[in-house]
């Protein structure tokens, strides 16, 4: 496989060992390896003016391990702003944009990483002796881990908990992964991937594989790129850790080229009834303690004991960004909120990003002159149902 000029290999941030691009995601020592590059090797001018057309996220592989010719790709993202003039007036800033990774080729953020995840895997001299590869997924990395692994013509074998999303249940079977449902919640789900697969197997999960926050890096190399000037706020659903770390690290690794000055504030938002990474950086600890009883209706957002907590607090420390909690009917009414005002149809998930928001205005405050960013990490149309009887509950 040819890598990129700048990118140096897969390093221990504990050890500090330097690894291959096909080594375990894992260090010996442990700890998930990150990918690194050579800055100084990066031409910041061109990664910011490079050519759009067709290539998605992959138009930046000066800053990936891999060449754009080279990926498993369907054009994940190059997803839309979307101005929410609405949304700025209500909640006194200057700018409000959505950005809509509903548009991503299976409708989540998480193509971007499963892009990579698998491209790395297409490097391999054999391919087929990564399988089988397997992953716990709350439903939508399940969904893209089937489609991208398709193309390589692996099999994927996806563990979700009964209560995943039925559109990401039945999508997984269209793109022919394999599936198990698993009675209960996420952690039965990443537990049974263990105690029911009786070999070895490559993992896709994240921060098992280096590429999935690697991947979700691009969300912040299109947002600091695409206006004129990178945004002040960026709000973003958070489940196991993964789109932090990798926002975050994408917005530092833009400062480190010199593409922009500073980071925004990045703001995790959690359910209130499933919100470790939220209570970790409110009590000032490094390690979210895991979540005693989840409970919300926003599937997708139920990871009590999230693979990348401490990854995520971290970055939310080194950047200045924070994090905040909205309750299921909050999450879900903005969800709502947008479909009815702003065109996009945002999935349950996605809903967490306005609310927030609306509970930074109320909580915190903006000082009025912001351009605030509200992530989408899912269409609308993989949590109808939810959003419906959201709406039937309240007599609608
Ligand atoms: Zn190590």
């Amino acid at each position: 496989m040819n890598l990129t000029p700048a990118f140096r290999g897969l390093r221990c941030p504990d050890c500090e060992s330097l690894a291959s691009f096909d080594a375990e995601g894992r260090c010996a020592c442990g700890t998930p390896r990150e990918a690194v590059y050579d800055y100084d090797a990066v031409d910041a001018d061109a990664l910011v003016s490079a050519d759009v057309s067709g290539r998605g996220h992959w138009r930046f592989d000066a800053l990936l391990p891999f060449h754009a010719s080279e990926a498993i790709t369907a054009g994940e993202g190059s997803t839309p702003l979307i101005p929410a003039d609405r949304l700025a007036d209500e909640l006194a800033v200057d700018e409000v944009f959505i950005k809509d990774e509903g548009r991503n080729p299976t409708g989540s953020v998480l193509d971007r990483g499963m892009s990579l995840a698998v491209t790395a895997l297409s490097g391999l001299d054999d391919p087929s002796t990564a399988e089988p590869v397997a992953l716990a997924s709350t439903g939508n990395s399940g969904q893209a881990a089937a489609a991208y692994l398709g193309r390589l013509g692996l099999r994927s074998y996806s563990f979700v908990p009964s209560r995943a999303a039925f559109s990401n249940k039945a999508m997984i079977n269209v793109h022919d992964g394999g599936m198990r449902v698993v009675g209960g919640r996420y952690g039965d789900a990443a537990d049974a991937v263990d105690d029911q697969l009786a070999t070895d197997y490559c993992s896709l999960q994240e921060f098992e594989t280096a590429y999935r926050h690697e991947g979700a890096k691009t969300v912040a190399f299109e947002l600091g790129t695409d206006l004129d000037e990178c945004p002040d706020f960026v709000f973003v659903p958070t489940s196991t850790g993964e789109l932090i770390a990798g926002i975050c690290k994408g917005f530092e690794e833009l400062v480190a080229v010199g593409a922009i000055a500073e980071t925004p504030t990045v703001v995790a938002v959690q359910p209130t009834s499933c919100a470790p990474i939220a209570a970790a950086i409110e009590a000032g600890s490094d390690v979210p303690e895991p979540w005693a009883v989840p409970d919300t209706i926003v599937g997708e957002l139920e990871v009590p004991d999230p693979a990348g907590g401490s990854q995520a607090v971290d970055a939310l420390r080194r950047t200045g960004g924070d994090a905040i909690t909205a309750g299921d009917s909050d999450i879900l009414e903005s969800a709502t909120a947008v479909a009815r005002h702003e065109i996009v149809e945002m999935g349950a998930a996605g809903g967490a990003a306005p609310a927030g928001a609306w509970n930074w205005a109320d909580e915190v405050g903006f000082t009025g002159d912001e351009t605030v960013v509200l992530l989408n990490t899912e269409s609308g149309t993989k949590t109808p149902d939810i959003l419906r009887s959201h709406l039937m509950g309240q007599g609608v």
